[in-house]
């Protein structure tokens, strides 16, 4: 077509808008017409139909007519008014206009109006402010009330310049012209299987909605489109993984399994059996595994990656652990090297603080360290493998995305380890779907046997006598105990010193006290470990250092100190390094919640330890918008769909994305032109593999 498209023409060209509106309507971003039709109502309000002055209520959109009253202008100062009441057989309204004292020119007593506004309470009647108004014919040949008169008006997001009105009006000079340029990214067919609105439609119906249902499926058309886009990038993402990288194709044979597994210092619970299972499947493929594993805090899920790491080095391969925290690194190298004691497997720990660093590596080159584990430091620059062939990150929570993706590069180009995320903070599976929809997510959904329940009981900081006598009791039958603190030190907090002394002179004199923080140099941190797992003391005081992996079964209490500090995961894990042991555990919560947040925190964790329900306590208190806003994520938030409330919708959404990837993976047909364009503006850097290529 030769003339110039409707949804391109600046917004000057609308009827109404001169130069100094178009000034306001650019400072909201809308430049051009296409993109007043793409700014969208954030409510509608239902306007009432017209009826008689005694109809109108108050705070409810109305329309009526009447004749006025008595009425004047009144000034103030510099403010003036002006102030009519309107009357009909059934009641009175009173009209007040700011700032429009000139109307007294124009309404006199007598005449006839019909007026729509929101009345509100007024000295025992109704008053509208600012009405709309419209003078009628005098002689009472009236236009009809329209026809039913009730409609849904659209509420756009405006600025002081620019009111929702005057966004209204625009949209509906132009609406009509606009609708026919737009282009569908799906065809009718495809809309009319899954009861969706086509495009143009779905905008009529935003803009100037018959009623409630039409746009509870517009903005159903809208949020699936969303969420398509979103699932279309993720499955064209993995399609392109599997396209450009491989990964050594492990022998899962039944011999190397049972081998594996007879290591194991006990049997595999159901739940663990069944992702080994799944992981046999996985690396037994060339294509690179990309596993989400979550387990809540110690449902095992360190033997799950034990196994997998073994199943490389059973084939000569590198398998590499990565944890967040030295101390989590330095107890797993421990536990492990325990259950390999005797075996030919080679370990190594590399972290930060690794003395014999300059060996590891070049033992790690020469392929010389069959599984190593460690900190940061294996994603280090001069981290060299020889042929890593399965890469476990563990808690991957207290990682971001983007280090997840670095350690999948440190192999030659092409080739990728096989990579396990394992986290314990389990992810609502419509979150992890959207944040990790690259990941196969699979869940250890039991505990071990032999645990017993923990307690958990919520009391103010005042009252940590409680708290100690009961710790005081369970160090006499010979149990052990954890004290969190929230700083190494503080001014305003209760810090290590400070709880160090209170607890040795006055709550537990007679105790073997030990304390661990970050700042303790690994010797001294790995001898106060060591003899508190040994029984050489009885109260570890400690940072949230421990919140993750720490594993003492005799410890049977946590104390937290000052817990309203922490998040929901936080304590959930701390209160997991309890319950690990045959004596019943309790989990004391210090805490004086300062806010409203905070109180919903400490009453979440003290009612559930299921982590699955506090994933999404804290989901809801913390909102979407953190988790998708922030570090966690490189994705835009959606504007429309909630993955949450539109589950039935991402369902829907990701089924149909991969089988349209599995049907045309390269979206490069011909019809598929306008999707392609559409997917790459709202996905595109995401889509390009920068991160693993
Ligand atoms: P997490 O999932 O929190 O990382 P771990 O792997 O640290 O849990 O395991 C927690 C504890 O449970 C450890 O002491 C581990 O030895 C023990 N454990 C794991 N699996 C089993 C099992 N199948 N039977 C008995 N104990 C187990
Ligand atoms: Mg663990």
């Amino acid at each position: 077509m030769a003339e110039a498209s409707v949804l391109t023409r600046s917004i000057m060209s609308v009827p109404g808008i001169g130069a100094r509106k178009a000034e306001g309507f650019r400072t909201l971003g809308l430049t051009n017409i296409g993109k007043l039709i793409a700014h969208l109502p954030h409510r509608h309000q239902r306007e009432a139909g017209e009826g008689v002055i005694a109809d109108l209520v108050e705070g409810v959109v109305g329309t009526a007519r009447g004749e006025v009253g008595a009425c004047r202008a009144v000034r103030t100062g510099r403010v003036s008014r002006f102030e009519a009441a309107l009357l009909d057989d059934s009641g009175r309204v009173d009209l007040v206009f700011f700032n429009q004292a000139f109307l007294a020119k124009k309404i006199h007593a007598g005449d006839r109006l019909r007026v729509q506004g929101t009345p509100k309470a007024r000295g025992g009647g109704l008053q509208i402010a600012n009405p709309r108004f419209e003078l009628l014919d005098e002689d009472g040949d009236d236009p009809e009330p329209e026809a039913t008169g009730e409609r849904l008006r659209p509420i756009y997001p405006a600025s002081e310049r620019v009111a929702s009105a005057d966004i209204e009006r625009a949209v509906s000079e132009v609406l009509c012209d606009a609708l026919e340029e737009i282009d569908d990214h799906l065809t009718e067919a495809y809309c009319g299987e899954r009861e969706l609105p086509r495009l143009a439609e779905t905008y009529r119906m935003m803009h100037a909605p018959e009623d409630e249902s039409e746009v509870a499926d517009a903005r159903r058309r809208l949020a699936y489109d969303e969420l398509l886009l979103m699932q279309l990038a993720v499955h064209r993402r993995r399609a392109d993984i599997r396209r450009l990288f491989r990964a050594p194709e492990l022998d899962t044979a039944d011999t190397i399994h049972e081998r594996i597994l007879s290591r194991l210092p006990f049997e595999l619970t159901k739940a663990q059996a069944r992702v080994v299972q799944d992981l046999r499947g996985d690396l037994a493929k060339v294509h690179p595994a990309n596993r989400l594993i979550q387990g809540d805090v110690g449902s095992g899920k360190t033997a799950v990656a034990l196994y997998a790491m073994l199943l490389a080095v059973a084939e000569g391969h590198q398998a590499a652990l990565m944890a967040p925290t030295e101390i989590l690194a330095e107890q797993h190298a421990a536990s492990i090297g325990r259950m390999l004691e005797g075996s030919r497997v080679r370990t190594a720990l590399l972290t930060g603080a690794s003395a014999e660093r300059t060996a590891t590596l070049r033992d790690l080159e020469a392929g010389e360290i069959d599984l190593v584990i460690g900190t940061h430091a294996l994603i280090g620059e001069r981290v060299r493998f020889s042929s890593l062939a399965v890469a476990v990150v563990d808690e991957q929570h207290r990682f971001g995305v983007r280090q997840r993706a670095v350690l999948r590069t440190g192999a030659e180009a092409g080739r990728v380890p096989h990579t396990l995320v394992m986290t314990a903070t389990p992810i609502p599976r419509t979150v992890s779907m959207t944040l990790y929809g690259d990941l196969d997510v699979i869940t250890i959904d039991s505990l071990p046997p032999g645990r017993t329940p923990i307690e958990t009981e919520l009391i103010p900081l005042a009252g940590r006598t409680a708290a100690y006598a009961d710790v005081r009791d369970r160090i006499g039958r010979g149990e052990r105990a954890y004290v969190v603190v929230p700083a190494i030190d503080s001014e305003q907090l209760r810090d290590v010193e400070r709880v160090r002394e209170e607890l040795s002179e006055h709550y537990l004199p007679d105790a073997r006290i030990g304390v661990v923080h970050g700042r303790l140099p690994r010797g001294e941190r790995e001898f106060v470990m060591d003899a508190f797992r040994d029984g050489r003391l009885d109260v570890l005081i400690a940072t949230t250092v421990i919140e993750v992996g720490v594993d003492v079964p005799e410890a049977s209490a946590i104390v937290i100190e000052h817990a309203e500090r922490f998040g929901i995961a936080q304590l959930h894990q701390l209160r997991g390094r309890v319950g690990r042991g045959s004596a019943a555990s309790k989990c004391w919560l210090l805490g004086d919640a300062e806010t409203e947040d905070a109180k919903e925190r400490l009453e979440a964790v003290a009612a559930t330890s299921d982590g699955f329900k506090l994933a999404e306590a804290d989901l809801r208190i913390r909102g979407m918008g953190e988790l998708f806003g922030t570090k966690q994520s490189g994705m835009a938030p959606f504007k429309i769909a909630d993955p949450m409330k539109d589950r039935e919708l991402l369902n829907l959404a990701r089924r149909d994305a991969a089988a349209w990837i599995e049907r045309s993976p390269g979206l490069d047909a011909p019809e598929e032109a306008v999707l392609w364009r559409r997917l790459k503006r709202a996905h595109g850097a995401w889509l390009e593999l920068g991160d693993v290529g």
